[in-house]
């Protein structure tokens, strides 16, 4: 028997362990190997059920588990599963994904399990279609308060870039597209449609602050209902009154949605002296949100929002990063590996303090950001 760990210990890691000790291992018998064992369940947190990472990496390195799995239907943890893995020196070669559960038919020896480098997939990507906002957040992690004029994400561009990592990367988990506020580009509907066109799976979600959701078109409305798209409302002081009026509105509309708890506190992430030190990329939940900006892939969207700090304050901080996808050269592995690769930029970011949430309007001084 193999002994290995499935993250999770919940639904979708019981229907693995079931597949897995049942049909999956028969299978591998047949075809000569050993049958595989879940020994451990593995989480984020200790719990009753389930080990620790740092506990899993142990029980890795003394070769009592061989492996741990993934299961797909976890989309949401699986960025930060892999960075706390890495951080704690589990190979890549240690971690494999499961092909999605729900609706699973015919199991095949060669379908269940892919080593994580070979898997064609993403389980997390977001991008931008304005890097403008209408609320202009203090400590606005995407510096959209310094975007002093409207900057839309060019269509083309991006379905170029888009269609450069299909060729790559076949399905993704969730896909969420932002700003700066997204509903200010009215071309919102033509970047669903191909996002949608291109993975038919995927979960994607609209994320706004809200304030123009009861203006939008019908196009939109439409597009967002045929193509099973919802909006993330990220609340803020200001939409507060308003909540209660937006959501009747969706649920009139049919559109579904998720509201986030109140932000009422921003971070201080940014400062100017360069650190040597890269662990606070393993640490950081930005470095989670696998970015997709004018056909360049990055670990987060920072090196490409910081040329609006950098010409807002004669600054000069990394912003020459990423993976061009339209690089015939570029490989799955290449872009698995870089997204959990710490960047130039990373050497800026630090916990730093912090602050009740305030808008700073369109005039700012550098100490309102580092
Ligand atoms: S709502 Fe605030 S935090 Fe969000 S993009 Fe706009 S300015 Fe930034
Ligand atoms: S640049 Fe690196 S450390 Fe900074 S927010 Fe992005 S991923 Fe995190």
């Amino acid at each position: 028997m193999v002994p290995v760990a499935i993250y999770g210990d919940g639904k979708w890691s019981k229907v693995l362990q079931d597949i897995l000790e049942n049909e999956y291992s028969h299978l591998v018998e047949e075809a000569g190997g050993e049958a595989l064992q879940c020994k451990a369940f593995v989480s984020l947190q200790k719990t009753e059920n389930a080990i620790t990472i740092a506990e899993f990496a142990k029980e890795f390195a003394m070769g009592t588990l061989a492996a741990i799995i993934l299961p797909k239907e976890y989309y949401i943890h699986q960025n930060a599963i892999v960075m706390a893995l890495l951080r704690e020196g589990v190979p890549y070669e240690g971690i494999y994904v499961s092909c999605r559960l729900e609706g699973i038919k015919d199991i095949s020896y060669n379908a269940l399990l892919t080593p994580f480098l070979e898997d064609p997939y993403l389980s997390y990507l977001e991008y931008h279609v304005a890097d403008h906002c209408n609320l202009n957040c203090k400590l606005c992690t995407h510096y959209s308060p310094l975007v002093m004029e409207p900057v839309f994400t060019d269509l083309d561009t991006f379905k170029k870039g888009l269609k450069s990592l299909k060729q790559k990367v076949k399905d993704i988990g969730i896909i969420r597209i932002l700003g700066g506020e997204p509903l200010l580009n009215d071309q919102l509907p033509a970047f669903i449609e191909y996002t949608r066109f291109l993975y038919p799976a995927a979960i994607i979600d609209v994320v706004t602050n809200g304030i123009l959701v009861e203006k939008i078109s019908d196009e939109l409305i439409k597009t967002m209902q045929d193509n099973i798209v919802f909006f993330h409302i990220s609340l803020y002081k200001p939409v507060e009154n308003q909540i209660e009026k937006i959501k009747r509105f969706l649920v009139e509309k049919n559109i579904a949605f998720t509201v986030s708890p109140m932000n009422d506190v921003f971070m201080k992430t940014q400062k100017l002296e360069e650190s040597q030190n890269t662990d606070f990329f393993f640490h950081c939940f930005q470095a989670t949100c696998t970015c997709l900006q004018d056909g360049i892939l990055m670990p987060c969207y920072a090196p490409y929002t910081t040329k609006y700090f950098n010409r807002a304050f004669g600054e000069a901080l990394p912003t020459e990063e990423g993976l061009c996808l339209t690089n015939p050269g570029v490989s799955l592995e290449e872009i698995k590996r870089y997204i959990y690769t710490p960047m130039e930029r990373c050497k800026y970011c630090y916990s730093g303090a912090v602050e009740s949430w305030q808008a700073v309007g369109k005039k700012s001084c550098k100490e309102d950001w580092v």
